[in-house]
């Protein structure tokens, strides 16, 4: 790895820069569009099983809610920081702007490592969240959702907490509920199924098979085990896995020849994504080191971990085979790769786009929350992938008009719509 540490606030500024100078924006826009409007930096002090009292550090940070109420998930991780937040809130604006969503932008986080918590900890940590944020969230002002380490039941904790708090029922408050109590249907599948749509939709484009295609996976939680079910559900192959190892502290890949069984892999996972390693040895599959999934002989990257996992330093690992670069995760990729994607001639699904189902799933709970009034399966995928299909042609039309590269098409997209609205509403 490169020793250089990537800051992704800055990745996220230079992004917005670059495009806004292309775009030529007015300063007042411009300086609005590239920091958070609102950041609340708070401990949360939670009473252990031991009885002592540890202090966590959380933030929350909106970054713009010009199109509609901030929308954004909360992360529990042990390097969380107020600047991976701040880049996260703000492709957060950018991703509900380009699938056309009426909702801005936010991101929360938690510095802890939920591992080493039981789960009346985590009850505690969720609930102490809601206090010190309650009159700051709402379905009208500011929407979280689950994220790196967070899931449904951290969301129903929350969501509970705010309901006895302010003594009414508001499941709009927060999205990725458990199905039955205020969950959507296809929720947990959203962010994965959508990757897969956009990814179709550009392989169709190009004229490749997507039956005819291999891929390579960088994380296998809920973003990439639903996009492998779906990648294989379509009949591509994945030919490995990589994922962190809590026990070594460190990352392995899972590898097979013909192909991983995605199924088997989730049933020896915890819930945290790890694959456990001697289960899968059992299985057959070869155990090669963490970073091994970037240099494979496939036609696909999908990076569903972590942000600034592809840097200039590893770049040239990437195997010559591989023609498409799908970012599942959020900021997968360091701006200095760029000129190298373009260089290579790589197609480019880029993350805001690509893993914007997540959020596009997540609107339509909040619309059925608010109707109290729950659709089918079939009609929530129906609309994620109307929605997806209908993001991506746009990007991808722009891309091929005006010659220009696929992210600067979706941010090109994504800060017109947002700068428009900040403009109509005499902001700036
Ligand atoms: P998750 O916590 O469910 O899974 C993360 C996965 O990454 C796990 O399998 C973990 O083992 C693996 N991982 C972590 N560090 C790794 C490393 N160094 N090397 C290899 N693997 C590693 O998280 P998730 O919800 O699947 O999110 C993944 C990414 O997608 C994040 O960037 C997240 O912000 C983004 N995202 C998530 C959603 C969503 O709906 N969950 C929506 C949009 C974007």
């Amino acid at each position: 790895m490169s020793n250089i540490s990537y800051n992704p606030y800055e990745s996220a500024q230079a992004q917005f820069d670059r495009v806004a100078e292309q775009l030529n924006l007015n300063q007042g826009v411009r300086e609005l569009l590239r920091q958070p409007m609102k950041e609340f930096h708070f401990t949360i002090p939670v009473k252990m099983d031991d009885g002592t009292t540890k202090v966590f550090k959380a933030f929350r940070v909106r970054h713009n809610d010009a199109r509609g109420p901030a929308k954004g998930g909360i992360r529990f991780h042990p390097h969380e920081t107020a600047d991976t937040v701040r880049a996260l809130s703000m492709w957060m604006t950018w991703k509900c702007a380009v699938v056309d969503i009426p909702l801005g932008g936010a991101k929360g986080g938690v510095i802890c490592d939920p591992h080493n918590l039981s789960l009346a900890e985590q009850e505690r940590l969720c609930r102490g969240y809601v206090r010190q944020l309650y009159g700051q969230l709402g379905p009208f002002s500011d929407v979280p959702a689950p994220d790196v380490m967070t899931n449904g039941q951290h969301m129903l904790w929350m969501l509970d907490e705010y309901e006895t708090v302010s003594g009414a029922r508001y499941p709009g408050m927060i999205t990725g509920k458990p199905v039955g109590m205020g969950g959507s249907l296809g929720r947990t599948e959203a962010t994965g199924y959508g990757v897969v749509y956009v990814l179709s939709e550009l392989l169709k484009n190009e004229g490749i098979d997507i039956k005819a295609t291999t891929a390579s996976l960088q994380g296998f939680g809920n973003v990439g085990e639903y996009a492998a079910r779906m990648y294989t559900e379509l009949g591509g192959k994945i030919l490995c896995v990589s994922c962190w190892n809590q026990k070594d502290k460190k990352s392995y890949t899972f590898k097979k020849e013909d192909g991983v069984n995605v199924p088997e892999l989730a049933s020896i996972k915890d819930s945290f994504g790890s694959i456990d390693v001697e289960k899968a040895r059992s299985l057959g599959y070869d155990i090669l080191p963490g970073d091994a999934w970037l240099s494979q002989d496939v036609d696909i990257l999908i990076p569903a971990a972590l942000e600034n996992q592809i840097t200039p330093a590893v770049f040239p690992q990437i195997s010559k085979s591989v023609r498409v670069l799908c970012e599942a995760a959020n900021g997968p990729t360091t701006p200095d790769c760029d000129p190298l994607i373009q260089e290579r001639g790589l197609l480019l699904l880029p993350d805001f786009l690509c893993n914007a189902g997540g959020v596009t799933c997540s609107y339509f709970e909040q619309v059925q929350c608010n109707m109290n009034y729950f659709w089918s399966r079939e009609e929530v995928l129906d609309k994620l992938k109307y929605t997806m299909t209908k993001a991506f042609a746009g990007v991808y039309d722009l891309a091929k008009s005006q010659n220009m590269y696929m992210r600067d098409a979706a941010y090109t997209i994504a800060i017109n719509r947002v700068a428009n609205t900040v403009k109509l509403r005499g902001w700036a």
